[in-house]
């Protein structure tokens, strides 16, 4: 993806809160997602954060200050769900990404129309931004598929096909929500190995996942397979995606199928979806050690030797209802990655399988080669062996009731303009009452 004027750094906004250098949204971020003014019954509709505020798509399209060209995809940012606009494809999304950073710059003429479209964050009730149709979980850090392989096979912690294969299995989205969420803890099958029998009980082994999301835009027809070379102009963009997970329901029921009731009763989006093309400045090249195998050629491309990796920080933290504020309990980067968005983007449509707007990707726990940038704490407590003890004393295995986990995410933020993420946060509440 070319750089281009909406990447200078040395833009800045008549929206002041959105020059900070801590703030998540400069001008050269404009991620996209659902809203409406909180405690309203407004239609939910799109906009764009900048700064601290909202841009209302909906309103500056009435006050007439886009181009005519522009009316078909303001038109379908005027829904509740971005998936008409993800469907125009990455010519559309960069155009209105062009018109926005000149109509949001200091000194543009726009400013006093656009400056009653704003709402500011704080006063929001934001929305999943899209229809989720589909939600594929993918298992794309070598270190987290080995830190778990050795938990439950130590003598072949990874399989062999992991570096041939981008492993997935298909998830439920119905049970995907936006940051804020609570849930109460599930129950499920748990069987002690050494007992006879399982037993129907809330899950003890109650886990998170540190993972990107991955928005798919303009799909594919049945039949068809993208390349890697077009890969990345069917994905609208990224969030943080928490892929909470049962361990203990998990251990008993995986076999020989994957994942099933561990993964389907919640989880947790961020409200915003940043573009790829905000983030073409933070891309990195993606590499293989000589010594692994090299991708089959469907998975394997120019463009991503050059620039197939995303240099994103991430951060994982917990609120224990005794804390006051959250506590860091990992910090990782996407770029640790074993396989990148592209791959995962032709392996999945490779057998002709049809992406559709809006379907959503996880990534996979993106653990990194150090204790201290594990995604999960089945990794971080060695399967609960060694409890981490947190500042205020408390010890944690796994995530306990009352607890709140957040994800956050950024790109740059030293010397080049910080694109952050916000934050995908949810809180567990007790089980039901059986
Ligand atoms: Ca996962």
């Amino acid at each position: 993806m070319q750089l281009n004027e909406t990447h200078d750094a040395g833009l800045r906004s008549w929206v002041a809160s959105a020059n900070s250098s801590v703030s998540d949204f400069p001008i050269q971020n404009l991620p996209f997602g659902i809203f409406r003014k909180g405690d309203s019954n407004e239609s939910f509709r799109a906009g764009v954060a900048i700064g601290d505020q909202i841009l209302d798509l909906a309103a500056a399209h009435k006050a007439g200050v886009f181009g005519a060209e522009l009316d078909a995809a303001l038109a379908s940012l005027a829904s509740d769900e971005l998936n008409g606009f993800m469907a125009m494809g990455a010519d559309v999304w960069s155009a209105l990404r062009l018109q926005l950073s000149r109509l949001l710059r200091s000194g543009a003429q726009a400013e006093q129309q656009l400056n009653d479209c704003l709402l500011p964050q704080s006063d929001a009730q934001m929305k999943l931004p899209a229809r989720i149709g589909d939600y594929t979980d993918f298992y794309t850090s070598i270190h987290h598929a080995t830190n778990v392989g050795k938990l439950f096979r130590p003598d072949n912690p990874l399989l062999p096909n992991y570096q041939w294969v981008p492993i997935g299995y298909h998830g439920r989205s119905s049970s995907i929500d936006i940051s804020g969420q609570t849930f109460p803890r599930p129950y499920g099958q748990l069987k002690a190995p050494d007992a006879d029998a399982p037993v129907l009980a809330p899950c003890k082994r109650l886990d998170y996942e540190l993972e990107v999301g991955i928005y798919i835009g303009e799909g594919n027809a049945p039949g068809t397979r993208i390349s890697m070379q077009n890969a990345e102009q069917h994905v609208f963009g990224l969030c943080l995606f928490n892929d909470w997970s049962a361990r203990d329901i998990q251990a008993w029921e995986y076999q020989p199928l994957g994942p099933f009731l561990s993964k389907s009763f919640a989880s947790t989006v961020s409200p915003w979806i940043v573009t790829l093309e905000a983030l073409a400045p933070y891309r990195l090249p993606w590499s293989r050690p000589d010594s692994d195998p090299q991708p089959l050629p469907y998975l394997d491309s120019a463009e991503l030797r050059e620039s197939g990796a995303v240099d994103m920080q991430l951060e994982v933290l917990i609120q224990t209802p005794s804390m006051q504020s959250p506590e860091r309990l990992a910090q990782s980067n996407f770029s640790h990655s074993y396989w990148s968005i592209s791959q995962m983007v032709a392996h999945h449509s490779v057998n002709g399988c049809n992406l559709k707007p809006g379907d959503l990707f996880g990534s996979g726990t993106l653990s990194g080669p150090d204790a201290d940038s594990v995604g999960a704490l089945l990794e971080a407590t060695e399967g609960g062996k060694n409890p981490i003890t947190l500042s205020n004393g408390e010890q944690r295995t796994f995530v306990e009731d009352g607890d709140t986990i957040i994800l956050r995410g950024w790109c740059g933020g030293d010397d080049r303009p910080r694109i952050g993420f916000g934050e995908a946060s949810a809180t567990v509440l007790p089980a039901e009452q059986a």
